[in-house]
């Protein structure tokens, strides 16, 4: 793409509003708040290494991924710990122009370090309720079960979601080892969540091919699926969430950063969108990978091709995936509509291609 128009469409991706269904709390929480809480607690947070150049926080060659995020999870300890991350990711969301926002809490981790599930849920409840009326944007949540923690915790996630229903939490998902751990396994807990009124979603071929899908929207009944990638060869599966309408959240930085895909040229997300499946873009842990939901959005044009057309469809499905009121849904669309119309008449028609 020329520069220009490189420049204009860059722009527009700024301005617009956003919606962001797949992101976690702990891996989303700015390093400098991670560095006070780390020392407010006297937590040794060595282990998470600088990188000098981007000020980021750095995991393969020193620490993996999962010992990065513990650590994160471990700088979280009491009501006010938790308010001020809730408040840091979701002010931070606010400056990327994200209207609402559905983030993935690990309750687990916090019973594991000895945290209350009602400190966190006071913690969180205070910053998400101080964000919405200082800044107008909304935050629900979704409370994640770590496959490899096993059926006990499990439960107890489920019954913690049921019981914040009133603090903002609207779903259950299925996190941590897919390579270990099937969705089958978990089908009880799901199939109750579903029951007492909780959404469903699911991290589910990331790193496992289209079995690990199939379990997640068959046996667990997830409506949205986190990654998919390993739905790409298999066309009866891309054809059933096609029909069913189920949503795929995808985060190309964060699969390129882990190497749950080899490059941004092999990522499928412009194939699926193309099939007219319902793809939301998302930042998953952008803290740690040194992205943004913005800067995704900018990777969708630049690294993956899509076009203004294909990248507001991206935008407007995440409305369509979100698990609101039809009420709240339309006075988004009307927003964005009037938003996109805004943008392109201050932007040269080039920007419409
Ligand atoms: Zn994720």
């Amino acid at each position: 793409m020329e520069a220009g128009r490189q420049d204009n469409l860059f722009r527009a991706i700024e301005q617009m509003p956003k919606v962001e269904l797949h992101v976690h709390l702990e891996g989303s929480i700015p390093s400098r708040t991670i560095e006070r809480l780390a020392q407010r607690n006297s937590i040794d947070v060595a282990g998470l290494v600088i990188n000098p150049e981007t000020g980021r926080h750095r995991f393969g060659h020193l620490i993996n991924f999962l010992d990065s995020y513990r650590l994160r999870c471990k700088c979280l300890r009491e009501v006010e710990d938790f308010e001020e991350a809730c408040v840091d990711v979701l002010e931070n969301l606010h400056s990327q122009n994200v209207r609402y926002a559905e983030i993935t809490i690990a309750p687990t981790m916090s019973r594991l370090y000895g945290i209350s599930m009602e400190t966190v849920m006071r913690g969180i409840d205070a910053g998400a309720t101080r964000v919405a009326r200082e800044k107008g944007i909304e935050a629900r949540f979704i409370f994640d079960v770590g496959r490899q923690f096993g059926h006990e915790h499990a439960w107890q996630t489920v019954r913690e979601a049921l019981e914040n229903q009133a603090r903002g939490v609207i779903a259950v998902g299925l996190g941590g080892d897919e390579l270990h751990y099937s969705p089958e396994i978990f089908v009880k807990q799901f199939e109750f969540a579903r029951k007492e009124g909780l959404h469903v979603v699911a991290h589910a071929g990331e790193v496992v091919g289209s079995a690990s899908v199939w379990g997640a929207v068959t046996s667990l009944g997830a409506e949205r699926i986190g990654h998919g990638l390993g739905a790409r060869a298999d066309e009866q599966l891309l054809e059933y969430m096609r029909i069913h309408n189920i949503a795929v959240d995808m985060c190309p930085t964060s699969n390129v950063a882990t190497g749950a895909t080899r490059s941004y040229a092999d990522h499928p997300l412009p194939d699926y969108l193309r099939r007219g499946l319902l793809i939301t873009l998302n930042s998953d842990d952008p803290d740690m990978f040194g992205s943004s939901l913005t800067d995704e959005y900018k990777v969708s044009s630049e690294m993956l091709g899509l076009d203004w057309q294909e990248i507001k469809t991206l935008c407007l499905n995440g409305v369509r995936a979100g698990f609101l009121p039809d009420l709240y849904k339309k006075n988004l669309f009307d927003e964005f509509s009037e938003a996109f119309a805004r943008i392109e008449s201050e932007t040269p028609p080039a920007l419409n291609s």
